[in-house]
C-alpha cells in the first residue's frame, strides 16, 4: 500500500510515462481510471494491465488527484476537456515526479534514498548526467531520470544510501507539490516556454518550487549569473534555514562556488580553494559548461563527499552525445556535433566557445532566425546551410558579408565544410554542426540529425586514415 492507497486517481495521457504512473498507482492500491484520446494509446495501455476507463462522462467530484501528461497543458480547450473539468472541481494535477515524491516522503527519514533535482532553462541534461557520472566514479548507488533518460517511476526503488538525481522540467514543476530534494539546483532562466507558461514571473515561480519543502539539512544551489537568480538568491536568504550556494562561471564570488576560465574554486568555507582546473575537462569546455560544473560540484559537494576527489571525477565527464561533442578529427580538422542546439541562444554557446568554424546550420528555423547570433561572426569562417531555412540564413549572411554556402543537405554541407577547412590552412579549424534550427524538415529529431552527422563523418575518418 501506498499514500496512495483507496484514492480515486484519472490519469490522463497514455504514453509511457501515463502507463508506468497508472501501473504504479494500481499496484499501490489507488483506483485508477486512465484514458487517452487514442484508440492506440488505449489498446497498448490495457494491453499492459492499466485499467482504461473513460474520463469522458466522469463526476469529477468523486476523484482525488488528476495524473496529466507532461505534454497536455492546464488550460486548453475541447479536445483537452480534462484538465479544466478537474480544474474546475479543485482536483489536484500532479506528474510522477510527485507519485514518487509521495513515496519517499512515506518512509521513514532513515530510509529515504538521498534526492538531487535540477532545473533551469539550458543545461540540466548536462548538469544531471555530470553529477550522475561523479557519483558512479565514487562508487555511489546512484540513478540518474525524470526530464532526462527514464522517467522516475522506471527507475530502480532505492533506500537509504544511495542517490536519485533527477533532471526536471518546468512542465513537471508545475505538477510536483511534494518533492523535497536534500540538495536542488536551479541553474539560469532565460525566456523560453513562455507561451506555455505565461509571463517571466511565472515561468519563475514554477522553477522556484524546486526548493520548496527544503530543510535546514538541504541545500539549494543557485545560478547566478543572470538577473533572477541573482534577485531569488537575495530572497531566499532573507528566510533562514536552508544552506545556499550560489554559483557563477562569470565573476568571483565571496561565498559560492565560481569557475573563471579554468579553476573551479570553492569558496564556501573559510579559505577559499582550488577544486579542479577545468580546461583539463575535455567535455566540459565553454563558460556554459563551467556553470554547470561549479553547479554540479556544489550540489555534490553538499552530499558531504570529499571535494577532491569530486574534482578529479568531473574531468573524467565524457560529455553527453549532440552537446559540443567531439567526434573526431581527420587530419588538423576537429569534427563537432551540436545537433542538440536547436535553437539561437543554444547555438550561441557553441559559437561563442571555439574560433575558426566552418559552421553547418540550418532546418526548421525558430523565430528571428540566427541574426541574434552575429556579434559572434568572426568566430565563423564560412557557414554551409541546409533545410528549409537555408535562404533565409541566406540573406542574413549577405547582409553581414559573412562567406556562405546553400549545400541543401546535411552531407553535402559536411563535404564542403571539410575541404574547404583542409584547405584553409588554418592550424586548428573545426566543422561544428550546431543548426540554430529543430530539426523536423530534414530528421525525426535532434539526436538522429546528430546520428547522420557522426555516421558520416566517420566515413570521413576512415577514408582519411586509409589514406595516410
Ligand atoms: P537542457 O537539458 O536544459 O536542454 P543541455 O544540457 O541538454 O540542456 O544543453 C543544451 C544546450 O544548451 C547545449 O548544447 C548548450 O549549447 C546549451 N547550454 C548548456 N548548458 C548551458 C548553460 N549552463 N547556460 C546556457 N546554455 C547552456
Amino acid at each position: 500500500a501506498t499514500t496512495f492507497n483507496g484514492r480515486r486517481v484519472a490519469v490522463f495521457g497514455l504514453g509511457r510515462t501515463g502507463v508506468t504512473a497508472a501501473l504504479s498507482l494500481q499496484a499501490g492500491g489507488a483506483d485508477v481510471w486512465a484514458w487517452d484520446d487514442r484508440d492506440v494509446a488505449r489498446d497498448d495501455a490495457a494491453k499492459a494491465g492499466v485499467h482504461v476507463r473513460d474520463l469522458n462522462e466522469v463526476d469529477w467530484a468523486k476523484f482525488d488527484e488528476l495524473v496529466l501528461s507532461p505534454g497536455v497543458p492546464h488550460e486548453l480547450p475541447e479536445p483537452h476537456w480534462t484538465a479544466s473539468a478537474a480544474k474546475a472541481f479543485d482536483v489536484p494535477i500532479i506528474c510522477d515526479i510527485e507519485i514518487l515524491a509521495r513515496e519517499i516522503n512515506a518512509r521513514p527519514e532513515d530510509d529515504r534514498p538521498k534526492l538531487i533535482a535540477i532545473t533551469g532553462t539550458n543545461g540540466k541534461s548536462t548538469t544531471t548526467a555530470l553529477i550522475g557520472h561523479v557519483l558512479h566514479s565514487l562508487g555511489k548507488d546512484a540513478q540518474i531520470g525524470g526530464n532526462i533518460g527514464r522517467g522516475v517511476l522506471d527507475l530502480d526503488r532505492m533506500h537509504a544510501g544511495s542517490h536519485y538525481v533527477i533532471e526536471l522540467s518546468s512542465y513537471q514543476l508545475e505538477r510536483t507539490f511534494s518533492l523535497r530534494a536534500n540538495a536542488a539546483i536551479l541553474l539560469n532562466l532565460s525566456p523560453d516556454h513562455l507561451d506555455r507558461h505565461g509571463t517571466m514571473d511565472a515561468y519563475g515561480e514554477i522553477k522556484t518550487r524546486i526548493f520548496n519543502n527544503q530543510t535546514s539539512a538541504d541545500t539549494v544551489v543557485i545560478g547566478v549569473d543572470d538577473d533572477f537568480g541573482k534577485a531569488l538568491t537575495t530572497k531566499l536568504k532573507a528566510r533562514n534555514g536552508r544552506r545556499i550556494v550560489p554559483v557563477s562561471a562569470q565573476r568571483a564570488l565571496g561565498h559560492g562556488v565560481c569557475a573563471l576560465g579554468g579553476p573551479l574554486m570553492d569558496r564556501t568555507g573559510r579559505s577559499g580553494r582550488v577544486i579542479c582546473d577545468l580546461t583539463k575537462a575535455k567535455a566540459l569546455e565553454g563558460t556554459h559548461n563551467a556553470q554547470n560544473a561549479a553547479a554540479a560540484y556544489a550540489a555534490v559537494s553538499s552530499l558531504a563527499i570529499e571535494p577532491k576527489t569530486i574534482g578529479e571525477a568531473i574531468l573524467s565527464f565524457p560529455g553527453l552525445a549532440h552537446r559540443m561533442e567531439t567526434i573526431g578529427t581527420a587530419g588538423r580538422v576537429r569534427f563537432v556535433n551540436d545537433s542538440k542546439a536547436t535553437n539561437a541562444e543554444a547555438a550561441r554557446q557553441a559559437l561563442g566557445s571555439y574560433k575558426d568554424i566552418f559552421w553547418i546550420a540550418g532546418g526548421v528555423a525558430k523565430e528571428g532566425g540566427i541574426s541574434s547570433l552575429m556579434d559572434l561572426k568572426s568566430h565563423v569562417r564560412k557557414a554551409y546551410l541546409i533545410g528549409e531555412s537555408a535562404n533565409e540564413f541566406a540573406a542574413t549572411l549577405a547582409a553581414e558579408t559573412l562567406d556562405h554556402k546553400v549545400s541543401g543537405t546535411l552531407k553535402m554541407a559536411l563535404l564542403c565544410a571539410t575541404h574547404d577547412a583542409l584547405a584553409s590552412g588554418i592550424a586548428d579549424p573545426i566543422v561544428l554542426l550546431s543548426p540554430a534550427c529543430a530539426s523536423f524538415d530534414q530528421f525525426a529529431n535532434f539526436e538522429v540529425r546528430g546520428e547522420a552527422f557522426r555516421k558520416e563523418v566517420e566515413e570521413l575518418m576512415a577514408l582519411f586514415a586509409r589514406d595516410r
